[in-house]
């Protein structure tokens, strides 16, 4: 009962002594969890390719409660995303993303390609971070069926809207009038509703000649944060805590860390 899959570790937990237990995005069999028997002893094969962000080909056994790894070969171990902080903190966030999301079992094909595909990205990205993690999101969240709908406002369908909000319950532009008895609103300006339009609509590695400025992705960041984690029904992401620490006191978050634009 061998298979064969290729698939992206999203974490790792050490289990007894020297196995430990890695969840892996696979390709064809969604969001697994897999026991690397012995991966923490010395010279362990499995050492290497049971790492978060490493991208490897499996043979896995299908046991009663773990898929047991028999032999992994590193495809791609995206180390050089360990080599910048910026790196690291936002290829955790697109784990999480992807480990918080997607339920064991799920159909999970297109955010497993999506994954491979940002954290190449990532893996040389040096600048605009954070116009990459918001084009990221935005294609994470329709993948999860969850489409931002930005042409008409989504109760009452008038177009051509200038004065509108963002609607977290619905996930879409939504007018003044509506938003009065909706509760789940955010701000949103017209800066903001082009950045997201664009940003949705241009694939994550034609970007480059998008400009938007810092603020409105700030602001288009703590709405995509706060709409994901209503869909999947979370709290928070322990990633982007990560980054309110390296920046102090969390105030103007992410304000000095960035040294894109
Ligand atoms: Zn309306």
């Amino acid at each position: 009962m061998n298979i064969k899959d290729e698939g992206i570790v999203l974490k790792e937990l050490r289990f007894k002594e020297t196995s430990k237990i890695v969840t892996i995005l696979t390709k064809r069999h969604g969001k697994i969890k897999g026991m690397a028997r012995g991966a923490y002893r010395p010279k362990s094969q499995l050492t290497v390719n049971t790492q978060p962000f490493s991208y490897n080909n499996y043979i896995l056994f299908k046991g009663r409660n773990f898929y047991y790894i028999n032999q992994a070969d590193i495809i791609e171990s995206f180390y050089t995303i360990r080599e910048n902080v910026n790196r690291v903190v936002y290829g955790h966030y697109l784990l999480e993303l992807a480990d918080k999301s997607i339920l064991e079992g799920d159909e999970s094909y297109k955010l497993f390609l999506l994954l491979r595909k940002g954290l190449k990205i990532l893996s040389k990205l040096d600048k605009s971070f954070l116009k990459f993690i918001l084009s990221y999101e935005l294609k994470f969240v329709s993948f999860l069926g969850y489409k931002p709908l930005l042409d008409s406002c989504i109760i009452c369908g008038k177009e051509y809207l200038h004065n509108f909000k963002f609607d977290i319950e619905y996930g879409g532009i939504i007018c003044n009038k509506c938003s009065l008895v909706e509760s789940n609103c955010e701000y949103m300006d017209m800066a903001m509703y082009q950045a997201m339009k664009e940003l949705l609509y241009t694939p994550l590695d034609r970007i480059d000649d998008i400009n938007i400025s810092k603020k409105t992705m700030f602001k288009l960041h703590e709405i995509m944060v706060k709409y994901i984690l209503h869909k999947i029904d979370r709290k928070k992401f322990n990633s982007l805590d990560v980054l309110k620490t390296l920046n102090g006191q969390g105030g103007e978050l992410y304000g000095n860390y960035f040294r894109d634009d």
